[in-house]
């Protein structure tokens, strides 16, 4: 699997670019602009982008899904306990209000799931606490887990969001993600790339 780190928006948000040696390609999140910044790596590779993994659905992940939808009509998947936000357009999260053009997604997710795209598979972990419905994709062959605002470097998601909760996010963290192998890379939706490794011996959070 190879992965192309990208970011967009007016927070600078990570959007992953995943493909396999067919091409077949999936984005995990979909931050504002996120189509202008991915473009020229689908033109470039000649990629064909077919599936939109969303994390959750805080505005900074999904403001240019609709975009990208249009552009590409690959299918959206999203937690079934976090699409609510996808038809509202506009969303108010930690004092600070944004618009966005509502879409609909095409695959709701309940966790457990495996999902094929090309040669890569994606297992749905359901890990909430930052969001209710948020979920990591985990890719075993890659070793590589997508995390969105679950974990940090050094850090877990914030948890002072409407439908955040502090002990679900730390038993989440503790049951689905820090029972992966260390050498896992973790890709977050903000800030730098980790380990499961580094974030057990290192995470304030953990120690
Ligand atoms: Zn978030
Ligand atoms: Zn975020």
């Amino acid at each position: 699997m190879n992965v192309i780190r990208l970011t967009s928006g007016p927070i600078e948000n990570n959007t992953y670019l995943v493909f396999d040696k067919n091409k077949t390609c999936a984005l995990v999140d979909a931050p504002f602009d996120c189509y202008d910044a991915i473009r020229p790596h689908l033109e470039k590779n000649g990629l064909n982008l077919t599936h939109i993994f969303i994390t959750h659905t805080h505005w900074d992940h999904i403001g240019g899904l609709a975009e990208l939808k249009r552009e590409t009509n690959a299918k959206i998947y999203v937690h079934k306990d976090d699409a609510f936000r996808l038809s509202i357009p506009e969303m108010e999260l930690g004092g600070s209000v944004v618009q966005f053009e509502p879409v609909t997604p095409d695959v709701l997710l309940a966790g457990g799931e495996i999902i094929e795209c090309g040669d890569m598979s994606f297992e749905v972990l359901h890990t909430p606490g930052h969001s209710p419905g948020g979920v990591c994709y985990l890719e075993r062959n890659a070793n590589t887990v997508f995390v969105g605002d679950t974990l940090f470097y050094l850090s877990i998601g914030r948890t002072d969001f409407e439908g955040s909760d502090f002990g679900t996010l730390i038993n989440s963290i503790k049951t689905k993600l820090l029972t992966l192998p260390d050498n896992y890379k973790v890709l977050a939706g903000h800030n730098e790339t980790t380990t499961i490794g580094f974030e057990r011996q290192n995470n304030p959070f953990f120690r």
